[in-house]
């Protein structure tokens, strides 16, 4: 088995490279990942201008560009073999309720299930993860199971990863998303030049985070494991559109 790994911490990140530790002792391992930290980066793509790739000693190549690049020029071309699967992180941080739709360790994920690929995004559900063995552990078995038994080809896999060592997670649990309080205030600063900057707010905290929730897995010391499909057509409300729009 061939597979690629992207995230959205950079190359240099210490996920990528428990990931990449991880999944050598069960496949050949290309790690394709952008050049500097683009978390946040969503789906984006480069398009206005040439994407540089640099191969460094311990093998990793860099991109500079986003995750969704990454992963779209590994697949697309670069690579002499087409991967068998595309695993993505492991993230520096939750990637749960409606952080997935920023995240550029979940695009990734998302890209390669686009070009075909089935995909897994890795998430350390800790603002500072100090157990990426554990989730290198728990990530090479779903990879071996996904392997075994594929699932259907509009789904990715969230997984999140309790910050705990291995011996403490209590299992593995099927979730859907929660969702989090909007963000909160952006921060006003001065420059030296006396001009206003601002930072964004950090993410809000849980707001649906009951039982059947990715954030209410993780907080009972189960691995989350939340199936995201690709296609975002609400397909209960399309005939309620078609009588709105007959009302006109
Ligand atoms: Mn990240």
């Amino acid at each position: 088995m061939r597979i690629l790994v992207a995230n959205d911490d950079g190359y240099l990140s210490e996920g990528i490279s428990a990931l990449a530790q991880a999944l050598a002792r069960i496949a050949e391992v290309n790690v394709v990942a952008p050049d500097r930290n683009c978390s946040a980066a969503s789906h984006s793509l480069t398009l206005r201008m040439p994407l540089r790739t640099a191969v460094h000693a311990n093998g990793f190549t860099s991109v500079e560009g986003t995750p969704t690049d990454c992963v779209h020029l590994a697949v697309n071309g670069m690579l002499g073999e087409l991967p068998d699967m595309v695993v993505s992180g492991i993230n520096d941080g939750p990637n749960m309720g409606d952080d997935v739709l920023y995240s550029g360790t979940v695009a990734a994920a998302i890209e390669g299930r686009f070009l075909g690929l089935p995909a897994i995004a890795v998430s350390m559900a800790s603002p500072q993860p100090q157990h990426y063995a554990t989730a290198g552990r728990v990530i090479a078995d779903l990879v071996s199971h996904l392997q075994e038994y594929p699932i259907d080809e509009n789904s990715i896999l969230n997984v999140n990863v309790p910050d705990l060592p291995y011996e403490a997670i209590q299992g593995m649990q099927g979730t859907r998303l929660g969702s989090r309080h909007k963000s909160e205030s952006v921060i006003e600063q001065r420059d030296p030049r006396g001009q206003p900057i601002y930072w964004l707010g950090p993410a809000g905290p849980e707001a649906d985070a009951g039982p059947g929730t990715d954030f209410y897995a993780v907080k009972n010391g189960f691995v989350s494991v939340t199936p995201l499909q690709i296609d975002l057509t609400r397909h209960d409300a399309i005939a309620d559109v078609n009588k709105w729009l007959g009302q006109r």
